[in-house]
């Protein structure tokens, strides 16, 4: 079978184990002569399932009890406009911190709902780096302050968390980093994270959201679906949930598992992004200016020292098999992403690839 080194961001490669768990099951799902994307949503089956999924979600995160995991749609994007919905009104304040793209939208969403005071800005560092916490202007009381605690497209990522969660609610988008590695839950006032990286397939939003927090909603008029408290009473089944992608996250969060859990998977994430890094800069060839510190785990934006040569890069990549390593319109270059799925061997083939690249155009 002819499977590819798919280095997208998102939709991303999938564990083939899980893949094959599809397969296998697809006609005939827990012998009900049906494939999980026939079955109702209320039957006794698909709740299990579902209750499993989050059992299980809950021990890899190592979930607190007063925390509510939701499983819901719309995309990391809606959470842009549910995190201010739900948990301000039109006078209140809210810091944004904006390390990358994904961040600046999630702050032009709020600023439809309330006040928005950016607490800082790296794009005066061309979105290189994190600056330091000294240098925001946090406003004294917002009611939240948002991160995106890997910026996708940037490749810049909090390898901490701010030193105010005993004050501040944080909000963390963390799309492109969850289950990369274990995560004290605890810090956080709501994560959240589109399903499409290290959960399993488009479609599904994952909200880990404090208890209390869920009771800031009650007194303002927003449509129930995107009220968490509201989807929280019914455990995430107000309508029909994205079945499929929710199964396939099932399998994926019992693979997770299976391999020894985030501990393991953090290992294997850190060896695989250090020895990415140290290619990059151990050549005068390929150039990825994110400081040090911030580096991200799971998106490795790079160029070429002669840009000329990045379109013959990435085609000569694709046809050794090297897929989607573009890197985002709005930046341009290369980009690997590197989720859970993507294995060492695949990090290594990537490695040897530039190597040869640049021994022939260097
Ligand atoms: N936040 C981050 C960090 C992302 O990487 C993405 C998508 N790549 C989004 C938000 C938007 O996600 P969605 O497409 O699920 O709305």
């Amino acid at each position: 079978m002819n499977r590819i080194h798919n280095f997208n961001a998102g939709p991303a490669t999938l564990p083939i184990e899980v893949l094959e768990a599809v397969q296998t099951d697809l006609l005939n799902w827990k012998k009900t002569g049906m494939s999980i994307m026939e079955v109702s949503h209320r039957s006794k089956s698909f709740i299990e399932m579902m209750e499993q999924a989050e059992r299980d979600l809950r021990d890899l995160l190592d979930v607190p009890k007063n925390y509510c995991v939701l499983f819901l749609q719309g995309g990391a994007s809606l959470q842009f406009s549910m995190v201010p919905m739900n948990l301000s009104s039109p006078k209140d304040i809210v810091d944004y911190v904006i390390t990358g793209y994904w961040g600046k939208k999630a702050a032009l969403e709020a600023s439809l709902f309330c006040n928005v005071n950016i607490a800082t800005d790296a794009a005066n560092n061309d979105y290189t780096a994190i600056p330091e916490i000294s240098t925001w202007n946090q406003s004294k009381e917002p009611v939240y302050m948002h991160i995106t605690q890997n910026e996708t497209i940037n490749g810049v990522e909090f390898h901490f968390v701010p030193d105010i969660s005993d004050r501040i609610p944080i909000i963390a988008d963390m799309s492109s980093t969850i289950l990369s590695r274990p995560i004290n839950v605890n810090k956080y006032g709501i994560i959240y994270a589109g399903a499409q990286k290290n959960i399993g397939p488009a479609g599904l939003t994952l909200v880990i959201i404090r208890d209390d927090l869920l009771q800031s909603a009650i007194d303002k008029k927003i449509p129930t679906l995107l009220s968490y408290k509201a989807l929280s009473d019914a455990k995430s089944l107000i309508n029909t949930p994205p079945t499929f992608s929710l199964y396939v996250a099932g399998l994926i969060f019992k693979h997770l598992k299976n391999i020894g859990g985030l501990s393991v998977v953090a290992d294997i994430n850190k060896r695989k992004s250090k020895k990415l890094y140290k290619a990059i800069d151990d050549s005068d060839f390929y150039i990825n200016l994110i400081n040090t510190k911030n580096r991200s785990w799971m998106n490795i934006p790079f160029s070429l020292a002669d840009r000329q040569l990045e379109k013959t890069f990435l085609l000569e990549a694709e046809l050794e098999g090297m897929k989607n390593l573009r890197g985002h319109r709005s930046v341009g270059g290369m980009r690997a992403s590197i989720y859970n799925a993507i294995s060492e061997k695949v990090v290594d083939d990537l490695i040897s690839f530039m190597k040869y690249f640049e021994k022939h155009n260097g």
